[in-house]
């Protein structure tokens, strides 16, 4: 039995550059990682079957889920027979802006390369992934880093300086398509991604604080008025900065001590039921 653990990213940056021939928007982003887990298990099956075992009402067990698709994936490309069963417990918020999904596939990528004995370097797994999903080659490293491209196209960026972050998801789902279907490129806004970069690099904490950007923010803001609420009521509540995730809902503050930590996670308990306070992993 294998165990691997997929942890939630947020959006330190988002950018979105223009619309390609694809479809696909090109984008620019920094990613890092939290302390926020699903949990995986890997048992290997002489059937040859993907199960997929999970207790969630919004989350399919079927192909649809993101860590069948992985080990359909897997066993194609390195011709494996054996089967799996993977046990899947949830703790990322679902359709949140945090890659919960994601990060489910990349760590099947892990666990399936131990399990069926593949060994492949986690660079070949990062381009692999990225046949499925945007943001799954990120996740297979976790860490930090800027990604370009639809995402999969990655710069390993240094950790960022120790914080806490305290994670909330307003009570609705956000399909990250709708977002991008509503985003008009001509009311782009900058977003300091230098800037960001230049923090990381130089483990400035007060410029990682001032270069936060998300330029789908103002796009799921529009359809959705309960985040702007939240990112109010977050600034209000004693952040050092706050920045909506992903194509949202999901909107997170940074603070440097426990104690503010706690205080922001009390100040936000009334308005919405997922909350979560958690460190920067990076
Ligand atoms: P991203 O930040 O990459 O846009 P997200 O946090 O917005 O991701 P997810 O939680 O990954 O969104 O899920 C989006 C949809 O994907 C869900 O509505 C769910 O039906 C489907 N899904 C498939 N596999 C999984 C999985 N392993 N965990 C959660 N959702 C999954």
């Amino acid at each position: 039995m294998i165990y691997e653990t997929a942890p939630a990213k947020i959006n330190l940056t988002l950018d979105t550059l223009f619309k390609r021939e694809d479809g696909y928007h090109e984008v620019e982003m920094i990613m890092t990682t939290v302390d926020l887990n699903d949990r995986l298990t890997f048992e290997s099956r002489k059937d040859g079957k993907i199960v997929i075992n999970v207790e969630h009402n919004f989350v399919p067990s079927d192909q649809r889920n993101l860590a069948y698709k992985a080990a359909k994936l897997m066993k194609d490309k390195y011709q494996i027979k054996e089967g799996v069963t993977i046990s899947l417990e949830k703790s990322i918020p679902i359709a949140a802006g945090l890659a919960g999904g994601s990060s489910d596939a990349a760590a099947t990528f892990r666990g399936l390369n131990q399990l069926w004995e593949i060994n492949d370097t986690l660079e070949n797994l990062s381009s692999l992934a990225a046949e499925i999903g945007s943001d799954i080659s990120f996740c297979i490293y976790g860490k930090t880093a800027l990604c370009k491209g639809r995402g999969e196209v990655l710069t390993h960026l240094p950790k960022p300086p120790s914080a806490w972050v305290v994670i909330a998801k307003p009570d609705i789902g956000v399909s990250t398509p709708e977002i991008y279907g509503a985003l008009n490129l001509n009311n782009r806004h900058h977003i300091p991604t230098e800037d960001c970069q230049r923090a990381l690099n130089d483990g400035d904490y007060e410029l990682l604080c001032k270069s936060l950007g998300n330029s789908l923010e103002d796009v799921t803001m529009g359809l959705y008025p309960e985040v702007a609420k939240l990112k109010n009521t977050m600034k209000n509540s004693g952040v050092d900065a706050t920045l909506m995730s992903g194509s949202g809902p999901t909107v997170y503050g940074l603070v440097q001590k426990e104690r503010q930590a706690k205080q922001v996670y009390n100040a936000l308990m009334g308005c919405c039921n997922e909350v979560f306070v958690v460190r920067l992993l990076g």
